[in-house]
């Protein structure tokens, strides 16, 4: 007869008859209660004989099973550009049947294709109950109309169905379906609280012709039952065809709003989901996730197996969503694919923390590393929630929202963030900054400056550190603390540190060709030592500047070891191995374990200026600096000490055995031609001590 449910997998619509709310159990109770009444009273009356002896049987046998199958078959009439609506195509047979066999057999009927379907379709108790229910009550308020408006007893067994009988089963058969949509709309806003009228129109705008067109049908087949069996037979194939061109309709429907690469849904399908949740008056929230460097995936190892990547991302962002549903089926997020690497998730329900909460799963869900053929890839990525009402009371501005806190949560190196209004203003400044330092690598906007590191025995130079300098055109110089980590995390960085390594080594090899000796260090993020191919790229850079691997050394972070351990010490070890020394940068400000230091195998250890600025005064931080040298010595790594501003705290080092340190008292960061300056001073003849420790400007 009709549609029990929304074959829809939207989070709004409950599939059949959901879970728990408290009213569900008494609504479908109550149904119950007066279907078996009105089952009873007609199995009763009904006058079963009459069409065990009529010609009627054989149509009315041929009408059942059509409706039997109709029932098993269900036309999926396209709904939303993803949705479909499950109408079961016995509508039109059972409405036939009231007349041609009688309510009894009509109503036993459909009783019998429902159940079939559940029990074919594993629905549990309530839902069965509820789907017989209704079917056996709109079958008899079809009943009661037809009986009313024909004058005829519907009870009696076979009628004549004629022309002037056509409007009266129109009637009946519009009863019908009103009665059926109308328990189905209120088992639906009973199980999601969405007020009944909402539900009620939102049903009745997509399914109001393809159930006039099937009621339609029926009328027609009760007229024909009278002439025999074959005109029925004609009768499905129409039937028929409507299902074949509804099912391709669907397909391409379905197909519209999928991602092809992935199987996600797509942009407009999380548009239409969160929509959807919108509609029903929950606070619907969205996440909005990006992968982290999948760009260098992509440049490094080809579209392939960034391609490949991307599905496998999406597997376990399925999975990941699925296993928290296991508890709440009703309540589905849906996975989607916004485009390139970013993801999104509609959660339908329960405001900003559940929609943290389901950012925080997704996130969980790609700890694992994922494997492709040989590879094995740490997927890193961040998310950004939005939720209604607070962040925005429409799809759109949900999902611009969860777009600004992605971005902040990219920046903060945070995982997830929340968005907040005053994220917007920052976003907006920094996207352009952003903009502008893509324009700056390879102009000279971005230029490369050189703080001295000083033996500080001799006062000479030992090495120098290439510290990047941003002038902006409009802004003046932007300090690198401010677009460091915008480029870091926009994956700018790794032409930020070519441009660098570049700069340096030339400075460098111009310096050596002059005769001096010094090494040159140049800052790496965290995110290169993930990537295996940078040995490869530092030593092409060498050989392209003429200067031996023994000259360069590369500063890395703790946090930057510790982000991803395996990968980290895999590179750092391929960039010893080309004679370059790896620098612990910031040294004794992240939470590297010594016993880690020690398994990583570096070459030297810059204490952070944090410490060395303040030995002087504080006790802890001197402790502190004297047992990092002392570790140093003992591991047999070089020490430098950051920061020292003043001859004080050089003393203090020297005197602990500290043999390198930086800072604005022993020179600023300057440029290449003032290095070349002092080196050429320290050549000469000279009073010893601090001349050759004379603060350079910078
Ligand atoms: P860092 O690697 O710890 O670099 C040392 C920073 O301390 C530099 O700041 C330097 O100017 C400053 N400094 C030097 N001596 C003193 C001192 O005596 N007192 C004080 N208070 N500060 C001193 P800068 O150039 O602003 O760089 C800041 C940070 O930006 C760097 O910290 C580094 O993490 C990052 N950075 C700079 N250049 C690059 C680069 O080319 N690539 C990467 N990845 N990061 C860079
Ligand atoms: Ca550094
Ligand atoms: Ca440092």
């Amino acid at each position: 007869m009709d549609l029990t449910e929304h074959h829809d997998d939207r989070p709004g619509a409950p599939a059949g008859v959901p879970g728990p709310p408290a009213l569900l159990v008494p609504y479908v109770l109550a149904l119950t209660v007066l279907a078996a009444v009105a089952l009873c009273a007609v199995t009763a009356t009904n006058r079963w004989g009459a069409l065990l002896a009529s010609p009627a049987l054989v149509p009315a046998v041929l009408l059942g099973a059509a409706a039997v199958a109709g029932e098993l078959r269900p036309l999926a009439i396209p709904r939303a550009s993803h949705a479909h609506e499950a109408v079961a195509v016995s509508t039109p047979f059972v409405l036939a049947l009231v007349p041609v066999a009688g309510l009894g057999p009509a109503l036993l009927v459909q009783l019998a294709a429902s159940l079939a379907d559940d029990l074919r379709q594993r629905r549990g108790l309530l839902k069965t109950a509820f789907n017989s229910s209704q079917y056996v009550l709109s079958i008899s308020v079809c009943g009661a109309v037809l009986g009313a408006l024909d004058g005829r007893g519907v009870l009696d067994g076979p009628l004549d169905v004629g022309p002037r009988d056509l409007l009266p089963l129109l009637a009946a058969g519009l009863a019908m379906v009103l009665t059926n949509r109308l328990l189905v709309a209120g088992v639906v806003a009973v199980a999601s609280g969405a007020p009944l009228l909402l539900v009620l129109r939102d049903d009745v705008r997509w399914s109001f012709t393809s159930q006039v067109v099937l009621l339609s049908l029926g009328a027609l087949a009760a007229e024909l039952a009278g002439t025999g069996v074959v005109a029925l037979v004609l009768l499905c194939l129409p039937v028929a065809a409507i299902h074949v061109t509804t099912a391709v309709a669907y397909q391409h429907v379905r197909d519209a709003s999928k991602d092809p690469l992935t199987g996600l849904g797509n942009r407009e399908r999380l548009f239409d989901e969160l929509e959807a949740a919108l509609r029903s008056g929950r606070d619907a929230g969205v996440v909005v996730l990006d992968l982290d460097h999948f760009k260098d995936v992509n440049d490094s190892l080809g579209h392939p197996v960034g391609d490949e990547l991307l599905r496998a991302v999406a597997a376990r962002l399925v999975a990941g969503q699925d296993r928290e549903q296991d508890r709440e089926q009703d309540r589905d997020a849906v996975v989607c694919r916004l485009g390139g690497d970013e993801f999104a998730v509609v959660v339908p329900d329960g405001g900003p923390a559940a929609a943290e909460a389901a950012a925080h799963r997704l996130q969980e869900a790609l700890q694992e590393p994922v494997r492709i053929g040989a590879l094995e890839l740490l997927v890193r990525s961040s998310a950004g929630v939005a939720s209604a009402p607070d962040h925005g009371a429409d799809a759109a501005t949900l999902v611009k929202n969860a777009d600004v806190a992605l971005y902040r949560a990219k920046l903060e190196r945070d995982g997830t963030a929340v968005y907040s209004p005053d994220l917007s203003v920052n976003s907006v400044e920094r996207l352009s900054l952003l903009a502008d330092l893509r324009g700056a690598i390879g102009t000279g906007d971005l230029a490369v400056a050189y703080q001295p590191q000083v033996d500080l025995a001799t006062g000479r130079l030992d090495a120098v550190e290439a510290l990047v300098r941003w002038n902006h055109p409009v802004l003046g110089p932007v300090p690198p603390d401010r677009f460091i980590p915008l480029a870091e995390n926009s994956g700018l960085i790794a032409g930020v540190t070519a441009h660098v390594l570049d700069t340096g080594l030339a400075a460098l090899a111009r310096w050596r060709a002059d005769g001096h000796d010094l090494r040159l260090a140049v800052n790496l993020s965290a995110r290169h030592l993930s990537d295996l191919a940078l040995p490869a790229r530092v030593t092409a850079a060498l050989a392209a500047h003429g200067v031996p691997a023994g000259s360069l050394v590369l500063e890395v972070t703790e946090t930057g070891l510790l982000a991803d351990p395996a990968r980290a010490q895999e590179v750092v070890a391929a960039l010893r191995a080309l004679g370059t020394s790896v620098s612990v940068d910031d040294y004794g400000t992240g939470h590297a374990s010594l016993g880690y230091l020690r398994g990583l195998e570096v070459d030297e250890l810059k204490i952070d200026r944090s410490f060395v600025g303040a030995m002087l005064t504080d006790a802890t931080d001197h402790v502190i600096v004297r047992s990092t040298v002392q570790l140093a010595h003992d591991l047999g790594l070089r020490v430098v000490a950051e920061g020292i501003e003043d001859a004080a705290t050089v003393e203090a080092l020297r005197t602990l055995g500290c043999r390198v340190g930086q800072g604005y008292h022993l020179g600023r960061p300057t440029t290449s031609q003032e290095i070349g300056d002092r080196l050429v001073a320290e050549r000469l003849p000279r009073v010893p001590t601090q001349a050759s420790t004379t603060p350079a400007g910078g």
